[in-house]
């Protein structure tokens, strides 16, 4: 009853949260309102009808009827059955318009209540809508006929309005039956939207990714517990005493980042950030996560927010960084030493003073040596061109050149060549450590392979814009135009060097090219035969070193493995 009124005076409660009764209560009682009236109006117009047999009959069976409708328990009974009350309502009218019409004319259009509360029900409109209609004439047409041989023209006469009735019947039917449609469609939409909500819930729940969605205020409106999870390690716990803020740094790093450098924070800026690496925590229980954000849209193409995606790669990392570990002493402790057996080697060999079975024995010695280097060698191929390379770790180019420097020194000394290297700085890069080092190493190699004893091998990485650039320069045998554009392809040798018999494969530049340009980078070389060659190597500086300002941070970062 509280909601009955909530509907009639206030509008809070809606019609269909009413229950059945309620429902057909509240149909049921603009009618008895407007016979109300019409008493009032009586009352006023002709006081000597409200005495009328008919008049008291018609008041007091809808007055029945309005008790009727609050009181049977119309949900247990067949659903419909409550139209019997609309259909019952045309009784109590006609026997008000039969008595009082004379005084009030537009009675028969109280008819209009009962039939839009049967057209509009909604329940089986093409049979209720007409019979409403016929009970609306049958409402005019019963007073002629009780009183005897109807007069053709008197019924066709009192036609007019039972049509109109219909007409405001089927209008009233249309319009409901068009928002029931409607109603029914957005229903189906929303279970179905709901039903994609439910299974991209149950897909963010599911996979092995952190998953957060900040909208452009930064108010996080979806996080799943993955991530929560995997940040859980950034939050410092009581023994990080003096930690106040989150725990997050980069890769290598021990200071811990201001928010305004957190991928999160970044993004919401609008800067692009895609497979990025920090740590979160410290000590053992540290993660190292790569984060990636990309920005959605809403229905009007407008930046809605951002979704942020965290996957765990610590177990990653660690593997990789054993990996490069395990080449770079492959490469370096075991190919140098190499390099210098091999060298000594030639040297005694070309001794004149040295005996024929001697000369054999040191033979046996060089040709074990390059055994065991061509061994190695294609190890370490199979490193660059495996799987592992697409794991790409911030280090510093600067170092990796350096350091290829110092281990050729000692092959070059033997020849009388100096190695000499200018890399300043840092400059870092995202790569694949084993890839940019083999890379680096071939081309030192190369140039000291294909320069005479005594002359020069000149080493650079510089920063160029946005790149770092490193070059290999040598006074040696240089390449001809022609060959130029064969070295960088498999087993591609210069006709220079196939006459002169230098051993090789010519396979190392092309595996050059193929990792510089996995790292989106160039590689090219320019040369003049007699004079020496200059390879060049681009790569594209990562987003925070191109800025530049914190080289001294970035030192630390310097490709420490582990
Ligand atoms: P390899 O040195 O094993 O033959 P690479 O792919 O490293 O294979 O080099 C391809 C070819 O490029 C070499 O065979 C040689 O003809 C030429 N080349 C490479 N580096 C130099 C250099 N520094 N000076 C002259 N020629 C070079």
């Amino acid at each position: 009853m509280v909601k009955l009124l909530d509907v009639l005076l206030l509008g809070r409660a809606r019609f269909h949260e009413l229950s059945l009764r309620g429902r057909v209560m509240l149909s049921q009682l603009p009618a008895n309102l407007a016979l109300l009236l019409v008493v009032a109006i009586i009352a006023v117009a002709a006081p000597g009808k409200l005495t009328e047999p008919a008049f008291v009959a018609g008041q007091a069976l809808a007055v029945l009827l309005l008790m009727l409708s609050g009181s049977l328990p119309w949900q247990r009974l067949p659903y419909g059955s409550f139209l019997v009350v609309p259909f019952l309502d045309f009784v109590p009218i006609g026997l008000i318009q039969a008595s009082a019409s004379d005084q009030m004319p537009g009675l028969t259009f109280l008819a209009l209540f009962p039939i839009m509360w049967v057209a509009g029900s909604g329940f089986r409109p093409r049979l209720m809508v007409p019979l409403s209609g016929a009970a609306a004439l049958a409402m005019v047409w019963s007073p002629l006929l009780l009183a005897g041989s109807p007069d053709p023209a008197a019924l066709a006469g009192h036609l007019l309005a039972p049509f109109m009735l219909l007409a405001v019947g089927v209008g009233t039917s249309v319009m409901t039956l068009s928002g029931m449609t409607q109603q029914a469609r957005v229903e189906e939409l929303l279970a179905q939207a709901e039903r994609r909500e439910r299974l991209l819930d149950a897909v963010l729940e599911t996979v092995d990714v952190g998953v957060v969605v900040i909208d452009t205020q930064g108010r996080g409106t979806f996080t799943n517990t993955k991530q929560v999870e995997v940040y859980a390690a950034a939050v410092p716990a009581e023994e990080d005493g003096q930690e106040t803020g989150m725990m997050i740094y980069r890769d290598g790093s021990e200071d811990a980042l201001p928010p305004e450098q957190w991928a999160l924070e970044r993004a919401l800026a609008g800067e692009r950030v895609e497979h990025e690496l920090f740590r979160l925590g410290r000590g053992p229980g540290a993660r190292t996560v790569s984060v990636t954000a990309r920005d959605f849209l809403d229905a009007d193409g407008e930046r809605a927010g951002t979704v942020l995606a965290s996957s765990d790669v610590t177990d990653v990392v660690h593997a990789v960084r054993a990996r490069d570990r395990f080449l770079s002493t492959l490469s370096h402790e075991f190919r140098t030493p190499l390099a210098n057996i091999l060298g000594y080697a030639e040297l005694i060999a070309d001794d004149p003073d040295l005996s024929d079975a001697s000369r054999a024995d040191v033979h046996v010695i060089a040709r074990n040596a390059q055994h065991v280097t061509s061994m190695v060698d294609e190890l370490l191929v199979v490193a660059v061109t495996g799987a592992g390379t697409a794991v790409r770790l911030p280090l510093d180019v600067a170092v990796i050149v350096r350091e290829a420097a110092e281990s050729f020194d000692a092959a070059g000394r033997v020849r009388g060549i100096e190695v000499r290297v200018e890399a300043d700085g840092a400059l870092m890069v995202l790569a694949d450590r084993t890839g940019l080092v083999r890379v680096v190493d071939n081309l030192v190699s190369n140039a000291l392979k294909y320069s005479g004893d005594g002359t020069e091998v000149r080493l650079s990485a510089v920063r160029e814009g946005q790149w770092a650039v490193v070059t290999v320069e040598d006074s040696g045998i240089g390449i001809a135009e022609d060959d130029l554009e064969h070295i960088f392809t498999r087993f591609g040798r210069s006709d220079g060097v196939l006459g002169e018999d230098i051993p090789g494969t010519g396979l190392g530049l092309s595996l050059s090219k193929e990792v510089v340009e996995a790292h989106g980078g160039t590689i090219e070389c320019t040369s003049t035969v007699g004079e020496g060659s200059t390879f060049t190597v681009r790569l594209p500086l990562r987003g925070d070193s191109r800025s530049g300002p914190s080289p001294a941070e970035e030192a630390r970062l310097i490709g420490e493995p582990g």
